[in-house]
C-alpha cells in the first residue's frame, strides 16, 4: 500500500486506502500498475527455480494481480485473496476446498441460482449433502446442524428475493458446531456491510458487479483472515488450476477506484426510484431493504450502512403478454443478466426463482431493477411510460347479474 500516513499519523480511511493501494511508488512512476501480461518468468538463477516465492508462473498472478489484491485487501478488510475467474468460481472455490465426501452443507434457500445447481450436481457427485435453509431462520439454523455439518453458506440478501439474514446469529451457530461459515457480500460488495465484523470466516464477492463497475469484465475474490481456511482455499486454486487475465484484473482494480461513490450515486437513485415504484398502482411490494416496509428492515439497519440500488417489485398479478411489452417499452433500463454496472437494467425473475426449504412467493411477477448512473427523474419517467402497459389481472372476474 502505498498511502502516506496523513497528518500527525492519523490513520487513512478506507475510501482513501483504496484509492491509494496497489499503486506503484517511485519517481515519475505511472498512476495504475502497469498490465504485466506473461506466462513464462525468466530467471537469472537456476538455484531459484524451484525455490518457493512468488512470481513464478504467470498462474499463480504477476504484479497487477498483486496490485488488485492489495486494493481486495484494503478495502475488504481481508488478509487473504485469491481471484477466480468468475463470481461464479469464487463461489464454488468457497465452498469445495472445505468439504469432503459424507459431510453435509447447509445453504441460504434464496441462494445465488447456479450456486444450487452446484450443489444439486457438483456436491451431489461428491457425495456431499446439501440441505437448503430458509434464509429467515436466524440462531434456529442450530437444528439443523448435523454432527457431520461442515459449512453453513449464507447470502445476505438473498439473490432476487432481497431477505436480510441474521449474520451474526448464523455464523455464531457455525462457528459452535466447528463448520466454516461462508457469505456472498456480493450486493453489498463491502460497501454496504461488514461481514467479518459479523463474524463470516470466508467471504466471496462477484467483482464482475459493483467492484469492476463497467460491464466488460469477469473476475470473483474469495477472501478470509483465516490464515488455514486461506491456505486451504490456495492450495485447491492452484490444483484446479484457477487463474485470471491480468488485463481483467487491470479493469477490475480501476472499477474500483471508483467504487464508494459510484456506489453512493447509484444507491440514492434507486431508494429515489424504489420509492417511486412503491406507490404505483400495479406494484404489490418493493423488496427494498433500506424501506421501512421490508420485513427484514430491522436486521438490515443494525447490521448495513446502505443499500445499493439493486432491489426487487412484485407486481400484482397482470396478463402475461403485458408485462412482456412493459419490459420491451422501457426505453433507458438495458435487459439482460448481471448489474452493478453503470447503467440501470431490468429483468423479470420468475424463471430463476426456486425455493425448496421456505414459503413461495405470492402470486404476481417479480422484476428485479438496477439503478446505475443516470438521472433518477429520467428513470423514474421511462418506468411509469413503461408500467402504463400492464394490464391487471382483475381480482374477482366480473359475476354479471347478481
Ligand atoms: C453475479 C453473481 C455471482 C456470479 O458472478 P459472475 O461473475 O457472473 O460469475 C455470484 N453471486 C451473486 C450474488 C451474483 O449476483
Amino acid at each position: 500500500m502505498s498511502a502516506k500516513d496523513g497528518d500527525g499519523g492519523r490513520p487513512p480511511s478506507r475510501v482513501t486506502r483504496l484509492v491509494h493501494s496497489g499503486r506503484p511508488s517511485g519517481d515519475r512512476v505511472t498512476v495504475n500498475p502497469p498490465v504485466e501480461r506473461g506466462s513464462t518468468v525468466a530467471f537469472a538463477d537456476a538455484g531459484e527455480l524451484y525455490a518457493a516465492g512468488p512470481r513464478t508462473y504467470g498462474r499463480h498472478g504477476l504484479a497487477t494481480h498483486a496490485a488488485l489484491k492489495d486494493a481486495l485487501s484494503a478495502w475488504h478488510g481481508a488478509e487473504h485473496v485469491t481471484l477466480t475467474p468468475s463470481g461464479l468460481a469464487a463461489c464454488a472455490l468457497s465452498i469445495l476446498p472445505f468439504v469432503r465426501s459424507g459431510d453435509h452443507v447447509l445453504i441460504t434457500d434464496s441462494v445465488y441460482a447456479p450456486v444450487r445447481v452446484l450443489a444439486q450436481r457438483r456436491l451431489k457427485a461428491m457425495d456431499v449433502e446439501a440441505q437448503f435453509y430458509d434464509p429467515r431462520i436466524a440462531g434456529d439454523v442450530a437444528s439443523l446442524i448435523k454432527p457431520n455439518t461442515r459449512l453453513v453458506y449464507l447470502e445476505s440478501p438473498g439473490s432476487l428475493t432481497f431477505e436480510i439474514q441474521d449474520t451474526p446469529a448464523l455464523c455464531a451457530a457455525a462457528k459452535a458446531a466447528g463448520a466454516v461459515s461462508v457469505m456472498d457480500d456480493t450486493w453489498a460488495g463491502g460497501w454496504a456491510q461488514d461481514p467479518f465484523a459479523h463474524g463470516v470466516d470466508v467471504v466471496v464477492q462477484a467483482l464482475t458487479k459493483h467492484q469492476g463497475g463497467h460491464s466488460d469484465a469477469l473476475m470473483g475474490a474469495v477472501m478470509t483472515n483465516d490464515a488455514d481456511h486461506a491456505q486451504t482455499i490456495a492450495d485447491t486454486a492452484r490444483d484446479l488450476g484457477n487463474a485470471v487475465s491480468p488485463d481483467d484484473a487491470s479493469l477490475i482494480l480501476r472499477g474500483m477506484r471508483t467504487l464508494d461513490v459510484r456506489l453512493e450515486r447509484s444507491a440514492q437513485t434507486g431508494r429515489a426510484v424504489a420509492d417511486w415504484v412503491a406507490d404505483h398502482p400495479a406494484v404489490a411490494e418493493v423488496l427494498h431493504p433500506a424501506r421501512a416496509d421490508h420485513p427484514d428492515h430491522a436486521l438490515w439497519a443494525r447490521d448495513f450502512t446502505g443499500a445499493p440500488g439493486l432491489f426487487g417489485v412484485r407486481l400484482r398479478p397482470v396478463e402475461e403478454a403485458s408485462l412482456t411489452t412493459a419490459l420491451n417499452a422501457l426505453t433507458l433500463f438495458g435487459m439482460g443478466f448481471s448489474w452493478g454496472g453503470y447503467e440501470s437494467l431490468v429483468i423479470p425473475c420468475g424463471p430463476q426463482l426456486r425455493r425448496t426449504a421456505s414459503p413461495d412467493a405470492p402470486d404476481g411477477p417479480l422484476v428485479r431493477i438496477s439503478t446505475g448512473l443516470e438521472d433518477a427523474a429520467d428513470l423514474i419517467a421511462d418506468l411509469d411510460q413503461a408500467f402504463a402497459r400492464l394490464s391487471p389481472v382483475s381480482a374477482s372476474p366480473p359475476t354479471g347479474i347478481a
